[in-house]
């Protein structure tokens, strides 16, 4: 056989950013759903999904629902919070963040983000307190912890609801508390690219039973817990099905391996761009992310568009951070966020997802550091 000129090029395909790990009792659960007719919102994993949840986070009360934005929506919905509120919320985050407090008819107020973890600014939040301010709304972005600590003392002192988003953030941990259980309500995505996956899917949790029986009931209609078809409040039908709880399930039984292998990428991306001109987001040594989605700042000057075209050629999906919401036609502000809109105009996020090999993730940074080359941005030895 003669030998090639050049090796041939191993058959190795496109790196997505996101791409869900199935290969658990997710299908036989499936399967155990359809054979038994439970498709809908009752069945038995519900609940075995719902004590998954409390027990991973330690809150005492998880109550699935069917996606994470109307999660953010009965949370903001049954602290009481509507028309006339103000609801201090970053800027830098997820749109459903925001339109959620509007769909209350509560007005979002945009704050700046810190430039060390790209997070929810404490003293920012404290500068924008006013007397209709009703609650706060941290975001613990891309895995990264808020800092929880200085956040919960101004909602006290102020007597202000906390709502935490921690749709990215399933495995988070300040101090060993799991994050969603700071405030009056932690919030959860379950949708393709999360840590955790139904699909669709969300949750609440709560430590408060109360508070945790007006979730569940405004989730399922307003209906009675305990005399059906006997509606006692307003309520939404925000149910998760059956067969959404059963992959989540699945999901969720393999989450400490799941976190350990996006943990070793996280640690591995860090160690590959050592040299390069990139900066991560800092957490406080308290912190264990879930390192969601691997992020960085590219150097300023970056022309963002073409370097990801560059990696696409290459193969490799990324994707930009998130827009702030302030610069959006729907909220657009005069007001400027500096911190959050460099975050905003620099921040890419790498593939992230536990399957990719430490081959795929040094492709990645081989596509980075020439891409990063090609605008004269990296060094030639990379
Ligand atoms: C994914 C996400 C949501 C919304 O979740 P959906 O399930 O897509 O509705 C909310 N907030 C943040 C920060 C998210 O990343």
């Amino acid at each position: 056989m003669n030998t090639p000129k050049r090796a041939p090029l191993p058959v190795r395909g496109r790196i997505p950013v996101y791409q869900p790990d199935l290969t658990g009792n997710e299908r036989r659960y499936v399967l155990e759903c359809i054979d038994s007719s439970w498709i809908s919102s009752l069945g038995t994993f519900i609940g075995r999904f719902e004590a998954a949840v409390a027990e991973t986070t330690g809150a005492r009360q998880g109550i699935a629902v069917c996606n994470g934005t109307v999660a953010l929506h009965l949370a903001l919905h049954c602290l009481d919070i509507g028309p006339g509120d103000e609801v201090i919320v970053p800027t830098f985050t997820y749109i459903s963040s925001v339109n959620t407090i509007v769909q209350t008819g509560a007005t979002p107020v945009f704050a700046d983000s810190l430039a060390s973890d790209w997070l929810l600014d404490p003293a920012d939040v404290e500068r924008r307190i006013t007397p209709r301010t009703k609650a706060i709304l941290p975001v613990h972005l891309y895995g990264a912890a808020c800092d929880m600590r200085a956040i919960m003392a101004i909602a006290q002192h102020h007597q202000l609801k906390v709502v935490e988003d921690c749709a990215e953030a399933l495995g988070t941990h300040i101090n060993g508390q799991h994050v969603g259980t700071f405030g009056d309500i932690g919030t959860f995505s379950f949708f393709g690219n999360k840590t955790v996956t139904t699909g669709e899917g969300g949750m609440v949790i709560a430590n408060d039973e109360t508070l945790a029986a007006r979730l569940r009931m405004t989730k399922g209609q307003g209906q009675s817990l305990t005399r059906r078809y006997w509606h006692e409040i307003l309520g939404f039908n925000y149910r998760m099905t059956n067969i959404a709880a059963a992959i989540g399930l699945g999901q969720i039984e393999k989450l400490d391996a799941v976190l350990a292998r996006k943990r070793a990428i996280a640690e591995l991306y860090r160690r590959l761009t050592k040299h390069l001109p990139v900066t991560f987001q800092v957490s406080d040594p308290d912190v264990t992310s879930s390192n969601w989605l691997v992020s960085l700042l590219l150097p300023p000057g970056t022309d963002r568009e073409r370097l990801m075209q560059a990696m696409s050629d290459q193969e490799i999906d990324t994707r930009p951070v998130f827009y702030c919401a302030s610069t959006m036609p729907m909220y657009a502000s005069q007001e400027r966020f500096p911190v959050a809109e460099n975050i905003a105009a620099r921040g890419l996020s790498l593939p992230s997802y536990p399957l990719l090999s430490d081959e795929d993730v040094t492709r990645v940074v081989d596509a980075l550091v020439k891409g990063l080359q090609a605008q004269g941005l990296a060094g030639s030895a990379g």
